[in-house]
């Protein structure tokens, strides 16, 4: 099972963030949630993964986006438990306050007047991920014009990438570092190109910089298709990880491995701590649900087939 997580922020943080809730775990939730994980399963790398196991359910750990946090709050939680993780970036947004368009909206609406709901931010953001990149920047040029900073939540500069010395940083303490395109296009909704050059550059900077291969890929949003999972493997990728609730098996396509996204809802109780209970049927459930409705979809049209011969 792949964990994917976004955000580790401690309590002030998760106050004053931008973020959407679905992207973030508070740091004492993820303390508990990461030696709960220690104990119960096998935390492994991606290289591990193919190795024959102790017998314990495998889990690892995954970081999308290269969020500061990752660096000054999740890893050493990982570090103590002695469990691995792989973080996968941007290095065309490395070391930025606000690097990602979804917490620009997100801060420019926070002090709109009248006021926006959470909600009415959430469902804009889903909208606008389906513009094209020149459309999308169009509107949030308008929308700046709009709602013209004003203090408040524009004041905090939390919500930062980390820097190429922190992810050199990470990397010699065997965090293994893998790309999330150059500027986190959603490969989907830009033209095969721009998906190419997005996908090569990210590689090469991160090679760059580390001195090492990098084959590891995380779509951004999860969006893939049969053209962009060509061009990750023709660019040289092993393995790329979609947001596709499931659980990983030898079945799985290694160009659109499943994930579970795990934020502060999905693994809390009614107590606001760390829930065993909500951990296991929100992550492993789930995907073991979403799984078994996979494989049983071929099977649909067999059935059809003999309904409409009878
Ligand atoms: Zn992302």
């Amino acid at each position: 099972m792949v964990l994917t997580f976004h955000r580790v922020l401690d309590d002030a943080e998760s106050r004053l963030t931008c973020s959407l809730p679905g992207i973030v775990v508070r740091r004492r939730t993820f303390e508990s949630l990461a030696a709960y994980a220690a104990r119960q399963y096998e935390a492994v790398d991606f290289e591990q993964a193919a190795e024959a196991g102790a017998g314990k359910l495998r889990v690892m750990f995954t970081f999308d986006d290269g969020w500061k946090d990752n660096y000054t709050n999740a890893l050493p939680v990982m570090r103590n438990c002695g469990m691995p993780a792989t973080v996968f970036v941007c290095p065309g947004l490395i070391g930025r306050t606000l690097p990602f368009w979804p917490e620009a909206i997100a801060s420019l609406l926070g002090e709109a007047s009248p006021p926006v709901s959470g909600a009415e931010i959430e469902s804009l953001i889903e909208t606008l991920k389906t513009y094209s990149t020149e459309r999308r920047q169009q509107y949030i040029a308008r929308l700046c014009e709009l709602h013209a900073p004003a203090g408040g939540k524009h004041a905090y500069n939390g919500d930062r990438t980390v820097s190429w010395d922190e992810i050199r940083e990470m990397d010699a303490a065997g965090i293994r570092v893998g790309c999330h395109t150059h500027t986190h296009q959603i490969l989907t909704t830009v033209p095969p190109q721009t998906a190419r050059q997005e996908v090569r550059e990210s590689k090469r900077a991160i090679e760059a910089a580390l001195r090492r291969s990098c084959n590891l890929f995380a779509y951004p949003n999860g969006n893939t298709s049969a053209a962009t999972r060509q061009i990750l493997a023709e660019e040289g990728f092993t393995a790329a990880f979609t947001t596709e609730r499931g659980a990983w098996t030898s079945g799985s396509d290694p160009m659109a491995i499943p994930r579970v996204n795990v934020c502060e809802q999905s693994v809390v109780g009614l107590t606001g701590r760390f829930s065993p209970a909500m951990f296991q049927y929100n992550v492993f459930w789930k995907a073991w649900r979403a799984l078994r409705t996979e494989r049983r979809v071929p099977a649909k049209p067999r059935r059809e087939a003999v309904l409409s011969q009878a």
